[in-house]
C-alpha cells in the first residue's frame, strides 16, 4: 500500500516538504490542507508587490495545475481542527477526516492583532494583507499619516513602504528601542538615531493595549501598520499529545515527541545542533531547507537539520543582518565591533564560550565569516585577546 502523507500548512515549509516528498517517493498519497485560497506565494516579495515593482501575479512560486501536475491533492481554504494521533486521522474544517501515515505540521503563525474592529489597521502576513493595504492607501486622503505599531521585522517593513508613498510616519514601540529583546544599547541607539535622521519620529514605551490608542485608531486621516510579532493557534492539538511550547518541540530531525508527526518551517521550536538548544527561526531560508529535510525523514531516511540561517533586510538604507541565534536572554555574553561613530556595528551572541549568532547593522562584509564561524562551532576568543581578527580589520578598513 502506498505511503499516505498529509503536509497541514501551505506554506514554504510545508509546500517544499510536498514537494521533496514527491520525488523520494513517486507512488505515495499526498495531501497539503492549507488555510489559504491561494497557491503557495513569497512573503518576501509581497512588500515590493505593494510597491508596485512587480505585477501581482510575479508573487506565486506555483500555479494552481502545479499540484494536479505532482499528483498532489491540495485542499486551499481547509483548516485542519482536530488531530487524533493515536488512531492516525486529522479532522478538516469541512467536515472531513482523512488518515495519515506519517503527518507535517507546517503551520506558520498569524499576526498578533490589535483593535481588530478598526478600518484604517493593516497587517502584513499573507497575500490579502498586502491587497488590503494597497485599498488603504489607494483611498487614503491628502493628509494621511503612516502610524506603526512595533519595532521588528514587519514595522521595518511599514516603515520602508510608507517612505515609498512619501507618507510621514511616526513608530510607537513598546520600550525604548527596536529588536529590544535582542540588541545592546549601543547597536539599539544606532537604530534610533538612523531611523531619527531619516525623518521617522519616535515614540517609545507605548502601552498597545492603551484606550488612547484605541482612540487615535479612529483617525481616518492615517493608516496604521501594525507588526507586533505572530502568535500560532495550536487550539486543534490540544488532545493530540504533541508537546508544544513557544512552537511545536521537535528534535534535531524534526520529530515531534509523537511517532510519526513532524513538524517545520516557522512554527518548529526544534534542536539547533550548532547552537545547542531549541529554538524557533522565523525567516526563508530556515523554513525552506526544514521543509526538504522534514521530507527526508519523513520518507524514511535519518538527517539532521542543520543550518545557520540569516533574515537580511534593509530600512530606509540601513542594512541589518540576524544571523543564528539571536537571543539575548539565552548568550552568556554580548560582544559589540565596531561603533555608531564608525557607521557599522556587529552585534555577537556567546553561550558557553562558543559563538551562536550576530546582528549586523551595516556591516554586511561580515556575514560569510561569521556564518562560517558559526557553523564551525567557533569559540570566542579570550577577551583580552582579539575578537575575531578578520571582523575587527573589516572595522579598521571602514574608518
Ligand atoms: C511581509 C513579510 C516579509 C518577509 N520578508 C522576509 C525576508 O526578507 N527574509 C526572510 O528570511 N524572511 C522573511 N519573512 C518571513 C518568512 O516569510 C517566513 O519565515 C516564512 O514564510 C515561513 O514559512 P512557513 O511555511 O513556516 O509558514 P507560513 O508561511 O506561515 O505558512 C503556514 C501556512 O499554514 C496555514 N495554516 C495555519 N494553521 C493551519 C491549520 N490549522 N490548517 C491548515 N492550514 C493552516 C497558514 O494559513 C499558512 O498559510 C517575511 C514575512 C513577511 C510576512
Amino acid at each position: 500500500m502506498s505511503m499516505r502523507y498529509v503536509i497541514i500548512g501551505g506554506g514554504i515549509a510545508g509546500t517544499t516538504a510536498a514537494e521533496e516528498l514527491r520525488k523520494l517517493d513517486p507512488s505515495s498519497e499526498i495531501t497539503i490542507v492549507s488555510e489559504e485560497q491561494h497557491p503557495i506565494y513569497s512573503r518576501v516579495l509581497l512588500p515590493h508587490y505593494i510597491k508596485g515593482k512587480i505585477p501581482r501575479e510575479r508573487v506565486f512560486l506555483k500555479k494552481e495545475n502545479w499540484y494536479s501536475e505532482q499528483n498532489i491533492d491540495w485542499m486551499p481554504g481547509v483548516l485542519a481542527v482536530y488531530l487524533d494521533t493515536k488512531n492516525k486521522f486529522v479532522t478538516l474544517s469541512n467536515g472531513r477526516e482523512i488518515e495519515y501515515d506519517k503527518m507535517l505540521i507546517a503551520t506558520g503563525g498569524e499576526p498578533r492583532t490589535i483593535f481588530e474592529n478598526s478600518r484604517n489597521i493593516s497587517y502584513l502576513r499573507s497575500l490579502s494583507d498586502a491587497d488590503n493595504f494597497l485599498e488603504l492607501l489607494n483611498s487614503r486622503e491628502n493628509n494621511c499619516n503612516g502610524e506603526v505599531f512595533g519595532g521588528g521585522f514587519i514595522a521595518c517593513e511599514y516603515i520602508n513602504l510608507f517612505a515609498h508613498f512619501s507618507i510621514p510616519t511616526r513608530v510607537s514601540l513598546r520600550g525604548d528601542f527596536f529588536w529590544s529583546k535582542i540588541l545592546d544599547r549601543e547597536p539599539a541607539e544606532f537604530v534610533n538615531q538612523y531611523l531619527g535622521k531619516n525623518g521617522i519620529t519616535l515614540r517609545k514605551n507605548v502601552s498597545f493595549k492603551d484606550s488612547f490608542i484605541e482612540e487615535e485608531l479612529k483617525n481616518k486621516s492615517s493608516i496604521f501598520g501594525i507588526g507586533i510579532g505572530i502568535e500560532t493557534d495550536f487550539s486543534w492539538l490540544k488532545e493530540s499529545g504533541v508537546e508544544i511550547s513557544s512552537g511545536i518541540r521537535a528534535n534535531e530531525f524534526l520529530e515531534t515527541n509523537i511517532p510519526d508527526v513532524y513538524t517545520a518551517g516557522d512554527v518548529a521550536e526544534f534542536y539547533d545542533v550548532i547552537v545547542g538548544r531549541h529554538l524557533k527561526m522565523g525567516n526563508w531560508m530556515s523554513a525552506m531547507s526544514q521543509g526538504r529535510v522534514v521530507a527526508q525523514n519523513m520518507f524514511g531516511n535519518k538527517i539532521v537539520f542543520e543550518l545557520v540561517s540569516s533574515y537580511a533586510t534593509n530600512i530606509l538604507g540601513l542594512e541589518v543582518i540576524f544571523i543564528g541565534d539571536v537571543s539575548k536572554e539565552s548568550a552568556d555574553e554580548v560582544r559589540i565591533i565596531g561603533s555608531i561613530e564608525e557607521g557599522g556595528i556587529t552585534q555577537l551572541f556567546g553561550r558557553k564560550g562558543q559563538l551562536v549568532g550576530a546582528v549586523l547593522l551595516n556591516r554586511n562584509s561580515d556575514r560569510q565569516i561569521i556564518t562560517d564561524f558559526i557553523k564551525n562551532k567557533g569559540l570566542l576568543p579570550d577577551k583580552n585577546r582579539e575578537l575575531l581578527p578578520e571582523l575587527v580589520e573589516g572595522s579598521k578598513k571602514r574608518e
